[in-house]
């Protein structure tokens, strides 16, 4: 069964030679540092489950290259039943890390190459999908993290690709060679780069015919010569650095993003899946973007019902939790939470196969899944700072609480129901100020705004899907204006 433990996986980063950055300064043990090893950790989640028993069904999936047992985060979807596993096997993810755990994109962005390399040879005799079928086979039986890598820099965004001062602001072939392509630019926001081993390149947004060398879709060792990267910031990050295990929130788990810098990387051919087909890079961009936004109904919900859960801790804690304006709060988080779960689930039942087989969601379901994801996440964030109370921002460091003066004093004085402890206080204000203001709320809230797209992305989507010219037809007809009543 081509599975990696999480120790497996921990160890096959240790043997690449990733160029990474962080806080100024090249890194040579990514894999260790304190700043970033939350964030494997979140990932190496994906290898531990996939080794439970009881987690199999949901974690596991028959590849359809091979007929063999894959982790369901290197698979292509089967049915509309393996869309609701992604996202259930997500909520599970959210559960148990609070974060984000990286290796959704990828999977996300094999699913969306997969069927646009297939119709790309149907449509023009091109041969990219064989191709892509040997990575992914790659993929599947080394078990791999694969970064999906879309979001180009883009300079001014009111200039197409070509037009831009700088043309390397989008990412583009910039030779042609009998053994491959050159690529140049840089991919920014890119979810888990660091614990991945390869990057999966694509196009960023429509593109014009003449825009063809913007047009380029394909695999990257992480490593690869030409490769640099450069760590994102979060808030509160360098609590990681202070060795403690309170304040930081959420001690073992985190998310992190990071700008890639591809300088003159060399593909080789069998690695290119799309090279200057620019109106397939626009179905790409579409089809991958439908998956993430399913994406977010599974990861956003468990991290959600992290946080409702800190929410309740806290009013327990604090005696506040019989009082029914907390109660309607918590109600009102559930309410949210479930709604964006349902969508992403709603999405993945009306999945249909794609010319190749794989399924794909229904889009216009996925883009209402992702919008209220833009938005859910930040009531609930609002209501569990409500519950939490002022502490949550006043309260004095893990340091203060272990002194040997002080201590004793804020163990007193912060105390509440008295059969709590004032540590367990302080860790759930921690975890709830984690997920709404620090690391956490990197993921939890501004990526739900902004990634697999902003707010008017799906906007733009719900006009273009959502045939309201149908519905004028049916209201007018009801109206007995025409086609009789
Ligand atoms: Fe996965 Fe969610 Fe992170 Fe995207 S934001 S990679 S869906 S955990």
């Amino acid at each position: 069964m081509p599975l990696m433990t999480r120790d497996e996986y921990v160890d096959s980063l240790r043997r690449m030679h990733k160029r990474v950055f962080l806080l100024g300064q090249q890194i040579e043990d990514p894999v260790d540092h304190p700043l970033l090893r939350p964030s494997l950790n979140a990932c190496a989640m994906t290898y531990e489950l996939a080794q439970q028993p009881e987690h199999a069904w949901l974690m596991h999936a028959a590849s359809s290259l091979t007929g063999r047992t894959v982790n369901r985060f290197t698979h292509l979807h089967q049915s509309a039943a393996d869309l609701v596993a992604k996202v259930k096997m997500q909520r599970l993810l959210g559960q148990r890390t609070g974060c984000c755990f990286q290796r959704c994109v990828g999977m996300d962005a094999l699913n969306a190459v997969d069927s646009v390399t297939y119709d790309m040879d149907l449509a023009l005799g091109t041969g990219y999908h064989a191709r892509f079928l040997r990575f992914l086979e790659y993929v599947q039986e080394n078990d791999l993290v694969v970064d999906g890598a879309m979001t180009d820099a883009k300079g001014d965004r009111g200039l197409h690709p070509s037009l831009q001062a700088d043309p390397d602001l989008f990412v583009r072939i910039v030779e042609r060679t009998s053994g491959g392509v050159v690529l140049r630019g840089a991919k920014l926001h890119q979810t888990g780069a660091l614990n991945s081993h390869e990057i999966l390149v694509m196009p960023t947004q429509s593109l014009r015919e003449d825009e063809a060398d913007y047009a380029v879709a394909c695999a990257i060792p992480a490593d690869a010569p030409g490769v640099l990267m450069v760590a994102g910031r979060q808030p509160s990050d360098t609590r990681k650095l202070e060795g403690g295990a309170i304040d930081v929130g959420n001690c073992r788990f985190g998310g992190h993003e990071a700008v890639i810098v591809l300088q003159d990387v060399a593909v080789p051919w069998e690695r290119v899946f799309l090279a200057g087909e620019t109106a397939f890079g626009r179905v790409l961009v579409e089809r991958f973007a439908a998956y993430h936004r399913q994406s977010y109904g599974g990861c956003k919900s468990g991290v959600g019902d992290v946080l409702i859960g800190a929410a309740q801790a806290l009013a327990q804690i604090q005696g506040t939790d019989r009082a029914s304006h907390v109660k309607d709060k918590i109600v009102e988080m559930i309410h949210l939470n479930e709604t964006i779960y349902a969508c992403g689930l709603a999405c993945s039942a009306e999945g249909r196969p794609a010319a190749s087989g794989t399924y794909l969601v229904d889009t216009l379901l996925a883009n209402v899944c992702k919008l209220n994801v833009t938005r859910f996440p930040y009531e609930i964030a609002r209501l569990a700072q409500d519950i939490a109370g002022g502490l949550l921002v006043t309260q004095p460091s893990e340091w203060d609480l272990a002194h040997e003066e002080v201590g004793p004093l804020l163990g007193k004085y912060l105390r509440s129901v008295a059969r709590y402890t004032t540590e367990e206080r302080c860790r759930l204000l921690r975890l709830v100020e984690n997920l709404t203001l620090g690391p956490g709320a990197a993921a939890y809230l501004a990526e739900s705004m902004h990634g697999a797209g902003s707010p008017q992305a799906q906007r733009i989507m719900l006009a273009r899907l959502a045939g309201v010219e149908e519905k004028v037809r049916l209201a007018r007809s009801l109206a007995g204006i025409e086609n009789g009543a």
